[in-house]
C-alpha cells in the first residue's frame, strides 16, 4: 500500500527501526533480569472504556511480554474517581518491581479537565517512562539526561539510524503539543538543528514549512501537508494518525483505486497521516502511515522502561 503512496521519496520504515531498537534491548533486559532477580516491570493504568486506548494498551502489554518485560495492567471503570487513579499511581510509585509507570490517555472526561496533568505530576520522575512529568520536561529542555516522550524520541532514532543529518539543518515542526511538537523541537535543537515550531496561528504556513530540510507534521488533519509545504528533497516525518471511515473522502485523497478503500471495507477504517500522498513526488524521504512513526513510539516506551530499570539499580 505505502509503496505507491511514497513513489519517489525514500521510504523511512518505522517497523525496521523499531525492530532494531527491540533487538538492542534484549541483552540489556537479560543482564538486568539476571542481576536484579526479576525482569524490568511496567505498571500500566487504563481507566474507562475508550476503544482506541484498549487497542494501544493491548499492543503495549504484548510488546512488553514479547521482550521479557513484566507488564502489570490495572483497570478502572469510566466512572472511577481521580482519587482512585492517584491511589494506583501511588502503588506503582512505591512498588520495587515496577520500574516504569504509564497512565493511558485520555482519562475519562468525568475526572475533570486537568486530571491528566495532576496524574502526570504524581508519577515518580524516575519511573516516568512517558516523559510527561514536569521534572523530565524541564530536564529535557535543559538538555540533561531525561526520560523523553516516546514519539519524538523515536523520530530521532529513525533519522539517525537512516543517516539523515540533523546538525545545522533547518527543521520545522508543525504542532506544539506537550507530547509531540514541543519535545520534538527540543530534541532537534539539542542535535543542533535550527528549529521553527508552527501551529494553528502561524501565518503563511506553506512558506515557513518549505524552508525545512526536516519537516515534522504532528497536527491530526488527514492530508493537510501538501506538496507546496515541502522543499524538494526534504525529509518529511508524518506523525498524524487519523482514522478515516468515509470512502469518498479517502478516495478523494488517495484515488479511486487506492488499496485503502479495501482496508475500509475489511476493517471499517483506514489510518491516514497529516501528509498528502502528493508529497511523495517532492520529498527526499518520507515516513508512511501506517508503519512509520507509530511502531517507534512503542519501541521507545520499552527502551525508556529498560533505562528506568537500569537507573533505579
Ligand atoms: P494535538 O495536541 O491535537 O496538537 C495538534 C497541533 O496541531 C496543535 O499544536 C495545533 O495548533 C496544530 N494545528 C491544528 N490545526 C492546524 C492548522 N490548521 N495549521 C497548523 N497547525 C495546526 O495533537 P498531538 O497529540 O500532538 O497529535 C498530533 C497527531 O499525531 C494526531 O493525529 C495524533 O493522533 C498523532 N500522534 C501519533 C502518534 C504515533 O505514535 N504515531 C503519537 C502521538 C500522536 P494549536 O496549538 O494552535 O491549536
Amino acid at each position: 500500500m505505502e509503496s505507491t503512496e511514497t513513489a519517489a521519496a525514500r521510504r523511512l520504515d518505522g517497523k525496521v527501526v523499531a525492530e532494531a531498537i527491540r533487538e538492542s534491548l534484549k541483552p540489556r533486559i537479560a543482564r538486568f533480569s539476571a542481576s536484579a532477580g526479576r525482569p524490568p516491570g511496567l505498571g500500566i493504568l487504563l481507566a474507562g472504556d475508550d476503544g482506541g486506548s484498549e487497542i494501544y494498551v493491548r499492543n503495549k502489554v504484548r510488546a512488553c511480554e514479547a521482550l521479557g518485560i513484566r507488564a502489570d495492567l490495572q483497570r478502572l471503570p469510566a466512572e472511577a474517581s481521580l482519587d482512585e487513579v492517584m491511589a494506583i499511581v501511588a502503588g506503582f510509585n512505591a512498588a520495587d518491581a515496577v520500574d516504569g509507570v504509564l497512565v493511558q490517555s485520555p482519562l475519562p472526561p468525568g475526572m475533570g479537565a486537568d486530571a491528566e496533568q495532576q496524574v502526570f505530576d504524581a508519577i515518580d520522575p524516575a519511573k516516568d517512562v512517558d516523559g510527561f512529568n514536569p521534572v523530565n520536561v524541564g530536564r529535557l529542555v535543559q538538555n540533561r539526561p531525561a526520560l523523553a516522550p516516546g514519539t519524538p524520541s523515536g523520530i530521532i532514532e529513525l533519522l539517525e539510524r537512516n543517516g539523515i543529518p540533523i546538525e545545522g539543518r533547518r527543521a520545522v515542526v508543525i504542532g506544539r503539543s506537550d507530547i509531540v511538537g514541543k519535545p520534538m523541537a527540543a530534541l532537534l535543537l539539542h542535535r543542533h538543528a535550527t528549529v521553527t515550531i508552527c501551529h494553528s496561528r502561524t501565518r503563511d504556513l506553506p512558506a515557513v514549512a518549505s524552508t525545512a530540510d526536516i519537516l515534522v507534521a504532528a497536527i491530526g488533519r488527514p492530508g493537510f501537508v501538501t506538496a507546496d509545504f515541502v522543499k524538494p528533497g526534504a525529509t518529511v516525518i508524518d506523525v498524524g494518525t487519523s482514522r478515516m471511515t468515509d470512502r469518498d473522502r479517502v478516495a478523494a485523497l488517495f484515488g479511486r483505486d487506492s488499496p485503502r478503500l479495501e482496508v475500509i471495507e475489511r476493517r471499517g477504517a483506514t489510518v491516514v497521516g497529516d501528509v498528502h500522498p502528493g508529497v511523495a513526488a517532492v520529498a527526499g524521504a518520507l515516513t508512511p502511515v501506517p508503519g512509520g512513526v507509530g511502531p517507534l513510539t512503542i519501541a521507545m516506551l520499552l527502551s525508556n522502561t529498560v533505562r528506568a530499570a537500569e537507573a533505579r539499580r
